[in-house]
């Protein structure tokens, strides 16, 4: 099966010309109505983009998780937070709590959460393409080009 990061980065190669060149002009000087561009695209892509049919980002990247992430997990899973730190997570280089594995283990066969009503805020904000102050996450975007096809769209999108 191919490799959906390489498939996606050579998407990118082929099709974000254009977009490339949109990001390095918001990166120099960003547009007063950035946000709204990206909110607007993002709104635009996502309605025709399922997300149980992809599912890449639980499958191939952790979110980061904070204290709350774990006090309301560990509470949904019924379990201590200690617990849950020691079964799921680990420290990475930054000191910041990631899980042990991926696919995430709450990733269910059929690409849904298992604890989708108490998932991490990364979750809930994947792929932070319609947050405020969206110049300081222009690099992100760009990384996440191949982990998710939504935000090659997007992109595009912003560049047409
Ligand atoms: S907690 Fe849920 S939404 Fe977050 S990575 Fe795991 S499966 Fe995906
Ligand atoms: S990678 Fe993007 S399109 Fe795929 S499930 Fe995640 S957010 Fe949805």
């Amino acid at each position: 099966m191919e490799n959906p990061a390489h498939n996606l980065q050579n998407r990118w190669k082929k099709e974000g010309e254009k977009a490339r060149n949109v990001l390095k002009q918001f990166k120099k000087r960003p547009p007063k109505d950035l946000d709204l561009k990206f909110e607007t695209a993002h709104d635009e892509v996502f309605e025709s983009f399922n997300c149980l049919d992809c599912g890449n980002c639980c499958k191939t990247t952790s979110p980061m998780l904070f204290e709350k992430d774990i006090e309301k997990l560990s509470r949904y899973l019924g379990i201590k937070p200690g617990k849950f730190v020691e079964e799921f997570l680990f420290l990475d280089r930054d000191g910041l709590y990631a899980m042990k594995t991926t696919p995430c283990p709450f990733l269910g066969e059929d690409n849904r959460c298992s604890v989708y009503e108490a998932r991490p805020k990364a979750c809930r904000e994947y792929p932070h393409t319609n947050m405020r102050k969206m110049h300081t996450l222009l690099g992100l975007a760009e990384k996440n080009v191949v982990i998710c096809p939504a935000v090659l769209e997007i992109l595009k999108k912003l560049a047409v």
